[in-house]
C-alpha cells in the first residue's frame, strides 16, 4: 500500500488509546454465514445488554503491527499467521471458523484507509486488534449463534515506554494464568482479565510483568502476561516449549527462525525458576528477554520471587538481545530481505 495521506508529525502515542477513524465490522449468522462487511467510522457500539460474549465470555482477539516501509508504503508483519491462531481461538470457544482470506480483507481494508496516521517516526507502528464476539441477546448457557467480527486500530509507540530499558518480572506463586485442557494456547479474553490482580502485584513490586509457571509443579516457566521469554545461555538460545498452556507466539516462532539463521543454537525446551535463578548466578545465563507484538524484544534485567531476587547479567540488554532485536526490526521496516515472505 502506497502512502498517500499527509502524514502527521511524530508524537508519543503511549500504547492503546490513539484509536484511527475507522472501523471495520462483520457479521456472522448460521443463515448468512459471514456476511456484511463494512468500513464504517470508529464509534460506539450499540449492544443489548444480554449480549451473550459479555456473560459467558465467548470473545477472543488479536494483535498485529503494520510498520511504514523504506518506500513509503504500509505493511503488517504475518497477517496469516494471527489469522490461523484466530480460528484457533474460535475452535476452542464453540465459534465459527472465519476463513483467513476474510480476516486479513478485514485488516486491509482498515489499513488502506487509515495507513496515513501513521508517521514516519521508526518507533511508531499501527497496532491491529481483530476482535469477535457472541452477539446473542439470549442468556441461554449455550453458544451464541451469531457473532461480530471487528477490526480496529491504533498508533502505538512502545509498550514499555518510548525507550527501550530492561524490565523487572516478578515470578507468580500463588495464581495461575492456564491449566492443563484449559484455554492458555489461545488468545481469549478470559485469559486476561484474570490475570490483572497478579499484574498489579507486580507493578506494587515494582516490576513491569507477572512471569507464569506451569501448574503441576509450579517450577517450570511458561510465559508473561503478554509475551514469551527467551534465554541466553552461551551460544544457545532458548525458549520454553509449546506445552498447551501457554500462547505460541508469533513474535518467539520468528525469533526461533531469525535467531538459528543467524548461527545461534536455538532450543525449545524446558527452563525452571532454579536454572534461571542458579544459570544467572553462575554467569552461564547471560541475557534474558520478552518478545510479543506489543514488546518485541524487550530485556529482563531483574528477576523477583519469594526464593529471593536476582539479577540477569549486568541488569542491562546483552548482544545478543540487541542483536535479535536489530534483526527482527530491521526485518519488520523492510530495511533487510525479507526471505520469508513475512511482510504483508
Ligand atoms: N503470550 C501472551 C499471553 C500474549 O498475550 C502475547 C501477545 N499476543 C504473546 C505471548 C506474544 O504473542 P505474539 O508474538 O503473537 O504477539
Amino acid at each position: 500500500m502506497t502512502s498517500v495521506l499527509p502524514k502527521p508529525a511524530a508524537t508519543s502515542p503511549g500504547h492503546g488509546a490513539a484509536f484511527t477513524r475507522h472501523l471495520y465490522s462483520l457479521k456472522y449468522s448460521p443463515s448468512l454465514g459471514w456476511h456484511g462487511g463494512e468500513l464504517q467510522p470508529m464509534e460506539k457500539l450499540s449492544l443489548h445488554p444480554a449480549t451473550l460474549g459479555l456473560h459467558y465470555g465467548q470473545v477472543i482477539f488479536e494483535g498485529m503491527k503494520a510498520f511504514r516501509q523504506q518506500d513509503g508504503s504500509v505493511a503488517v508483519f504475518r497477517p496469516w499467521e494471527n489469522a490461523r491462531r484466530f480460528n484457533r481461538s474460535a475452535a476452542r470457544l464453540a465459534m465459527p471458523d472465519l476463513p483467513e482470506h476474510l480476516y486479513v480483507d478485514g485488516v486491509d481494508r482498515l489499513v488502506a484507509a487509515d495507513h496515513g496516521e501513521l508517521s514516519d517516526d521508526p518507533d511508531h507502528s499501527l497496532y491491529l486488534r481483530p476482535l469477535m464476539f457472541g452477539t446473542d441477546a439470549n442468556l441461554m448457557l449455550r453458544p451464541s449463534e451469531e457473532y461480530l467480527f471487528l477490526v480496529m486500530a491504533f498508533v502505538a509507540g512502545g509498550f514499555f515506554g518510548d525507550v527501550v530499558r530492561p524490565v523487572s518480572v516478578l515470578v507468580s506463586r500463588d495464581q495461575a494464568r492456564a491449566m492443563p485442557g484449559g484455554t492458555g494456547d489461545v488468545k481469549c479474553a478470559a485469559n486476561y482479565g484474570p490475570s490483572f490482580v497478579a499484574q498489579r502485584k507486580a507493578q506494587e513490586a515494582g516490576c513491569q510483568q507477572v512471569v507464569w509457571l506451569d501448574q503441576a509443579e509450579r517450577r517450570w516457566v511458561e510465559e508473561m502476561g503478554g509475551m514469551n521469554l527467551f534465554f541466553v545461555r552461551g551460544d544457545e538460545v532458548a525458549t520454553t516449549p509449546l506445552t498447551g498452556t501457554l500462547l505460541p507466539g508469533v513474535t518467539r516462532d520468528s525469533l526461533l527462525r531469525m535467531a538459528a539463521r543467524l548461527g545461534y543454537r536455538v532450543a525449545e525446551r524446558p527452563v525452571s525458576v532454579d536454572e534461571w535463578r542458579a544459570g544467572c548466578a553462575s554467569g552461564e545465563i547471560t541475557e534474558v528477554f520478552a518478545c510479543g507484538t506489543a514488546a518485541v524484544v524487550t530485556p529482563v534485567g531483574r528477576v523477583r520471587d519469594v526464593d529471593g531476587d536476582f539479577t540477569v547479567g549486568d541488569g542491562e540488554m546483552g548482544p545478543v538481545t540487541k542483536t535479535l532485536r536489530t534483526a527482527l526490526v530491521d526485518l519488520q521496516h523492510g530495511r533487510t530481505p525479507d526471505v520469508d515472505n513475512w511482510l504483508h
